[in-house]
């Protein structure tokens, strides 16, 4: 039988939905949640990536704004716009958009980043609080990999959850939230011994690689949970066909414009899975999502008392 299709998109409105009510009674309230995003030089996917999350923001209506330094911007510079931001009692979320320029030192100007107004989750501190299990700001696409499973009724508690990939940004948090949430985790990486054999064990497989289509149907339990994480852009025929002949839609879109997105999961291993999420469509469009749910919570954790 072929996998559910566990729908990003539909999930992600949802969330939105319930952000915008949220921000609705703070109004009400007097406060209005506030996210301002550092975007250093000219970057075109940066500039494409920041402005959907500026018009998310607003859509919700949490106040949003892009600070645009030139190219040629020190790290002294950055860091005294970040210390402005963290100062402004309007700006609830700051977010330092990467790359940053060649000449700045992207660890020290993201560290400047106050721990209350770090929607991105990626501070120490608040890696810390997230492995303790202290209240804090979550990285997104990690929180959104949580609630994809949550509100697709998926249990996670005594489940055996493998994550293939130990980035700080998607593997290593991934996998700290399924513990929380009581899942038995195992963590691969390139270093992992039979690979093939720990995956195949996993009730919850999570892939955060960076290959297109790594994961193969014989790497899946019959009936697992898949959560795709990965984003890999394909130009080249004979990949296409590997993964999506006799798939009219895709091969209508790829002739168009020359590519198309595939995961770190085969499309194939559907045929295996008993859930799966689509790439694009299924982690994707959680992330922005969970950035305007950590901006309100940033603004509730700080500015109110609930
Ligand atoms: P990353 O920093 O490159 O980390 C990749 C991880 O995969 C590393 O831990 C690496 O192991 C592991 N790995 C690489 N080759 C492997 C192999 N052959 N076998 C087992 N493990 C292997 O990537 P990332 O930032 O975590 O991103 C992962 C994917 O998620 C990318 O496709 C990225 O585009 C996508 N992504 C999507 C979103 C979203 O919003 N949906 C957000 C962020 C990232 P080592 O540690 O041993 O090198």
């Amino acid at each position: 039988m072929a996998a559910s299709i566990l729908d990003g998109n539909m999930l992600a409105a949802q969330i939105r939905a319930e952000v915008a009510e949220d921000v609705r009674k703070l109004k009400d309230a007097g406060v209005q949640p506030g996210l301002a995003v550092i975007l250093a030089g000219h970057n075109p996917a940066s500039e494409i990536y920041v402005r959907n999350k500026v018009k998310a923001s607003e859509q919700v209506g949490v106040h949003g704004e892009t600070l645009t330094p030139p190219e040629s911007v020190t790290t002294e510079e950055l860091l005294r716009m970040v210390a402005e931001l963290n100062r402004r009692d309007e700006i609830d979320g700051i977010l330092v958009q990467l790359p940053l320029p060649a000449q700045v030192d992207s660890k020290k100007v993201l560290l400047a980043v106050s721990p209350e107004k770090d929607v991105d989750g990626f501070h120490p501190i608040n890696v810390g609080n997230l492995s303790t299990q202290r209240p804090g700001l979550v990285p997104c696409t990690p929180a959104g990999v949580i609630e994809i499973l949550r509100r697709s009724n998926i249990p996670i508690e005594g489940r055996h959850a493998v994550v293939i990939g130990r980035s700080d940004i998607v593997g290593k948090p991934v996998a700290m939230l399924l513990l929380n949430n009581n899942a038995t985790v195992t963590v691969c990486h390139s270093k992992t011994k039979n690979l093939t054999q720990v995956a195949r064990e996993a009730d919850i497989l999570v892939a955060a690689i960076g290959k297109a289509g790594f994961v193969t149907a014989d790497l899946v339990k019959p009936g697992a949970t898949v959560i795709d994480v990965g984003i890999n852009k394909i130009t080249d025929r004979k990949e296409f066909e590997k993964f999506f002949a006799g798939d009219p839609a895709r091969e209508k879109s790829f002739n168009e414009k020359g590519s198309t997105l595939v995961g770190d999961v085969d499309p194939h291993a559907a045929s295996v899975a008993g859930a799966i999420t689509p790439v694009p469509g299924g982690v994707g469009p959680l992330t922005i999502a969970m950035l305007l749910m950590n901006t309100v919570k940033a603004c509730r954790m700080r500015r109110t008392r609930n």
